[in-house]
């Protein structure tokens, strides 16, 4: 894990960027724009229940997400639940393609969908200023992919929406991947074909006890080493550089320079000492790590009437707050309350 720097200066507001009392500056906001999904995802839900967590007025959430962009937000991900279910999206992602950072550049808008709306919705958000999306596929055969999500035809769907947004130019197009041995495995090299033959790049995501069942054991992650060891096996990998250090994903290329694959190790390899996130939930409530014991009711105070600085003093000094760093795989770790899709991936 990257080293935490001791620095522990009050949250830092003047300089219009948000910094926690580990040092990091907090640019990267994800924000779930819904509870509900279409998708019944084998390793995150149990089948058994619906949404949990009501979903704010897309006014409100546009009225939240100003104010952390004025402290210093760049970056803006929506997600879910599945973020193409909610009426007014385009409308939420036009308005949010207006905004300014401090700095007066626009914000890095991109969402993280399951892909299912996407063929149609593609241009639509490429039009009203997004920049990128992240589709979620766990296969790339029909059959494992419609078991893992319980959805028959989701596939072609899913297929269609990825070439819909490549088309769209919602590129890079990045495809998330999560890994579960002797489940999915199967699919590591079938990814790294997939990655070349679509020009997508493929990330494998390891497994996080954020399961709305009790699935996760340390043996059911697959460890970014024996991802790398694999797909070098039958297509060499060249490992690339990090854009920025808070980059969460070990990047390779192929031995002839073409495709990317990249590797999002928050089990064997944390990352924490560099991350630069936070989040918002489909209910207005702040969450500094998805692995939380608490949230932080940001809606509530907005409802409550208090005014934009009384707001953005309560963000600075929630993120003031944020954990140094997950404790998954340690005793006495505590899985948190809301699962993956309530909290927003
Ligand atoms: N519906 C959208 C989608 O499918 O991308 C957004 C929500 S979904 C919960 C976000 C991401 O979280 C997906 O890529 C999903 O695979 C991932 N995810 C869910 N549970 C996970 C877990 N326990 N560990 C790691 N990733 C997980």
């Amino acid at each position: 894990m990257a080293a935490i720097s001791p620095v522990a200066p009050a949250a830092e507001t003047s300089a219009r960027r948000l910094i926690d009392s580990h040092g990091r500056v907090i640019h990267d906001l994800r924000v779930s724009i819904t509870d509900r999904c279409n998708y019944k995802c084998v390793y995150c839900r149990t089948g058994e229940y619906g949404a949990q967590y009501p979903e704010l007025g897309i006014e409100e959430y546009l009225r939240l997400i100003k104010l952390f962009v004025n402290l210093g937000i760049e970056k803006v991900r929506i997600t879910g639940g599945e973020p193409l279910l909610r009426q007014g999206l385009i409308e939420l992602i036009e308005e949010l393609a207006r905004l300014r950072t401090p700095k007066g550049e626009p914000l890095d808008l991109a969402l993280t969908t399951n892909g299912h709306l996407l063929d149609k919705l593609a241009q639509p958000l490429k039009t009203a200023g997004l920049n990128r999306v992240t589709v979620s596929m766990d296969a790339v055969d029909a059959p494992t992919f419609e078991r893992i999500t319980r959805v028959p035809g989701s596939f072609n769907k899913v297929i269609a929406g990825v070439r819909a947004a490549r088309d769209a130019g919602l590129t890079p197009l990045k495809i998330n991947c999560v890994l579960l041995r002797g489940f999915n495995d199967n699919e590591i090299e079938g990814f790294a074909r997939f990655a070349r033959e679509e020009n997508v790049v493929v990330r494998f995501i390891e497994f996080m006890p954020l399961e709305e069942g009790r699935l996760w054991t340390p043996e059911i992650v697959v460890p970014l080493k024996e991802i790398v060891d694999r797909i070098g096996r039958e297509m060499p990998l060249v490992p690339m550089p990090p854009r920025e250090a808070s980059e969460t994903a070990r990047r390779y290329t192929f031995a002839d320079g073409v495709g990317e694959i990249g590797i999002i190790a928050p089990v064997s390899q944390a990352f924490c000492g560099a991350c630069s996130r936070v989040r918002l939930t489909s209910d207005g409530k702040i969450r500094t790590c998805l692995f939380s014991q608490v949230e932080h009711d940001l809606y509530g105070r907005m409802r409550a009437g208090e005014d934009e600085k009384e707001l953005s003093d309560y963000i600075a000094k929630t993120i003031n707050g944020k954990e140094a760093r997950h404790h998954i795989g340690e005793p006495g770790f505590l899985k948190p309350s809301r699962s993956m899709v309530h909290i927003g991936g």
